[in-house]
Formats: C-alpha cells, sequence, structure tokens
C-alpha cells in the first residue's frame, strides 16, 4: 500500500512521502524575489536572529529540515533574506522563485 500518507525516510527523520516531496521543493526553491531583486534563501542553521546552535541538534521543529538545508517556504523558523527577520511575519513579502510548481 503506498500513497501520500506512506512514511518515507529523508533527511534522517520518518516523514510521510507528501512531505518529503514538499522539502525536495524547497530544496530546489532556492531564491526569493523581492522587488526586481532575486535573493537567496537562508538554510537552516545560518540564520542570524536564531541559536545557529539548535541547527546542530536536530532538525527544524516546524518543517523538519536540516542543517544546511533549505526549510519549507515561509517557515516558522526561516530567516527574511532581504530584512533578516522572519520571513513569514515582516513586511517584505517575498515570492518564491521555484524552477517547478510546489508539489501537490
Ligand atoms: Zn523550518
Ligand atoms: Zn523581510
Amino acid at each position: 500500500m503506498s500513497g501520500p500518507e506512506e512514511q518515507v525516510f529523508h533527511f534522517g527523520q520518518w516523514k510521510t512521502k507528501d512531505w518529503a516531496d514538499q522539502l525536495d521543493w524547497a530544496q530546489e526553491a532556492t531564491h526569493y524575489r523581492h522587488r526586481r531583486r532575486k535573493v537567496a534563501r537562508i538554510p537552516y542553521g545560518q540564520e542570524t536572529f536564531r541559536e545557529p546552535v539548535e541547527a546542530s541538534r536536530g532538525p527544524c521543529r516546524h518543517c523538519g529540515t536540516i542543517a544546511g538545508k533549505l526549510h519549507d517556504p515561509g517557515c516558522d523558523y526561516e530567516e527574511c533574506p532581504v530584512c533578516r527577520g522572519q520571513v513569514m511575519s515582516c513586511d517584505c513579502d517575498p515570492g518564491i522563485v521555484a524552477p517547478r510548481p510546489e508539489p501537490g
């Protein structure tokens, strides 16, 4: 039996295949577009607004990404590369740039 609820081992954790696909997609979505600029997204562990050491202790508590990988876009713990605030609550409202449509 396989389907969207199927569990897969991904980034060192068990998660649903849907979520693994989502995070794989997030790794290809490397930039935000802000006004007319493309700005590189900030991987987990390189944030300046939180303790980077947290990334060495375990996966992101919100989206399950791991150190050095990108968060799911808009994750609570993702840092905005424009204002260095929390991307989900800042006013930059950057658009994601991805080579293929988001799964699901
Ligand atoms: Zn995250
Ligand atoms: Zn911002």
